[in-house]
């Protein structure tokens, strides 16, 4: 697989994050409203196609959520421009929206438009035939972002696009690349978004793409492949140094962070060398993670770990092929406390097989292993998921309501009121107060509650 050589001519390109009505996050496995942290994602993935066009071509990277940008704007920054490609990011919940705005987009400009993300890979053929729409990027998408924008339609891979009036379809080739440069954060109005508690700049920094796990309800396996790609330490280690320069904060937007112990021991290692001064976050599973790697993570930077708890009920969790165990995530959780990382817990209600039963479990659990925080999703059949071929045909497939608040099955009983409960039920506890007390103290809380008040309002607002 080769970058192709130098362009025929130069390009004003926009890398997009579209428009929609509310904060949305559109990265990766990550479609999803701003929720409890009412935080948006800084875009890694047009940052990271950026790094690769902007040497070649007048780059901009444009995120109309955070620019808190409508259409009509938007048409007049990519007609300022003289923009000649747009490539877009788009995702389930948003896609009918996502869509429309680059129909008008279309109807104004003369720019090319191409669509990436996990819907667009997974509906490229249909995305292609609107007549808006001249590629879909199919997977990682910075290989073919290069291609499309040097016009060379000779070897070009992991694109869809109409020849002839033909639907063609080049996949990817299997052999991926894994080593990525440096996203251009530069180019990112970086005091436009804040890491949730601590509310500083922060970027995402990724180490690794796709997961051999194949949970039902995920679509890394489909989008990323079931092979872990992982970067090498020492390149990690350069971007962290690299980004220390604009940011305090990173997030490690790696799908399954703490997969391999050396790995991890290894970064944190470097990262304690060569003195990087930046703090960071990170997602795990509960069952590869151990005390020894908590406390050399706490030791270089990391304050906050997620975890995939995802039930109550050890059937409901084979079930959905989590392969963890519920004293596993009792554990990591226990660590967490013993080593003074704060945990967030991640909980699923909705899989198939549940009942009134499982789903009391699921909430009960939540409360007996008390990570800091707990988050809580109806099942949501994400289209490149298994859990979207098991019940695709059970479900309305309006995409904005493929989202973690809407229940979108029939089982007979209310999901989105189970989840509602299950919120109250966690947060609303003096054990769990005078946690964040002493966590945060009373001004951090009073600044972090705003936002927690709105969101748990916003069911009483919405009680269907
Ligand atoms: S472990 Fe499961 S949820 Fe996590 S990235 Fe892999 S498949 Fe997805």
């Amino acid at each position: 697989m080769e970058f192709p050589e130098k362009p025929y001519i130069t390009l004003n390109i926009i890398l997009l994050n579209p428009p929609y009505y509310c904060k949305v996050v559109r990265e990766g496995r990550c479609q999803h409203e701003a929720a409890i942290w009412d935080s948006v994602y800084p875009p890694l993935s047009l940052a990271t196609i950026a790094s690769y066009l902007r040497d070649e071509h007048n780059t901009k990277i444009f995120d109309a959520i955070a620019e808190e940008t409508d259409v009509s704007a938007l048409v007049k920054v990519i007609k300022n421009f003289g923009t000649d490609l747009i490539i877009a990011s788009v995702s389930t919940p948003t896609i009918t929206e996502d869509l429309q705005a680059l129909e008008h987009i279309k109807s104004s400009s003369h720019a090319k438009i191409a669509v990436f993300g996990v819907h667009a890979t997974y509906f490229a053929k249909a995305l292609i035939e609107e007549n808006y729409i001249d590629y879909v990027l199919l997977n990682d998408p910075e290989l073919p972002s290069v291609q499309i924008a040097s016009e060379r339609m000779d070897n070009l891979e992991g694109v869809a696009y109409k020849e002839d009036g033909n639907i063609v379809v080049r996949p990817l080739n299997p052999k991926r690349i894994s080593q990525f440069k440096i996203p251009a954060w530069d180019l990112v109005d970086l005091k436009k978004y804040k890491i949730p508690i601590k509310g500083k700049s922060y970027v995402l920094v990724s180490t690794a793409r796709g997961c051999p796990y194949d949970c039902s309800f995920c679509v890394v396996p489909y989008y990323y492949g079931k092979k872990i790609r992982y970067r090498e330490v020492y390149e990690v280690v350069e971007e962290l140094k690299a980004v220390s320069k604009y940011v305090d904060e990173v997030f490690f937007h790696t799908d399954l962070f703490t997969f391999r112990k050396d790995y991890v021991l290894e970064l944190c290692d470097q990262i304690r060398k060569e003195q990087i001064n930046i703090q960071w976050i990170c997602n795990s599973r509960v069952d590869t993670f151990d005390k020894e790697m908590a406390e050399s993570m706490k030791a270089a930077g990391c304050w906050m770990i997620s975890f995939g708890a995802e039930s109550g009920n050890q059937d409901i969790l084979d079930l959905c092929g989590k392969k963890i165990t519920l004293e596993q995530s009792r554990r990591a959780i226990q660590i967490c406390r013993e080593v003074g990382l704060i945990s967030i817990g991640h909980f699923v209600l909705g899989f198939p097989g549940e009942t009134h039963e499982t789903l009391k479990q699921t909430i009960q659990f939540s409360r007996e292993i008390d990570p800091d925080f707990a988050e809580f999703y109806i099942a949501t059949p994400f289209p490149g998921s298994r859990l979207f071929e098991t019940v695709r045909q059970d479900i309305s497939l309006a995409w904005e309501n493929i989202r973690y608040d809407h229940d979108p099955y029939n089982y007979g009983f209310d999901l989105e009121k189970s989840r509602t409960r299950a919120y109250f039920r966690f947060y609303l506890r003096p054990k769990k107060i005078l946690r964040f007390i002493r966590l945060f103290g009373f001004k951090k809380i009073f600044a972090m509650s705003s936002s927690a008040i709105r969101f748990l309002t916003s069911f009483m607002r919405n009680p269907d």
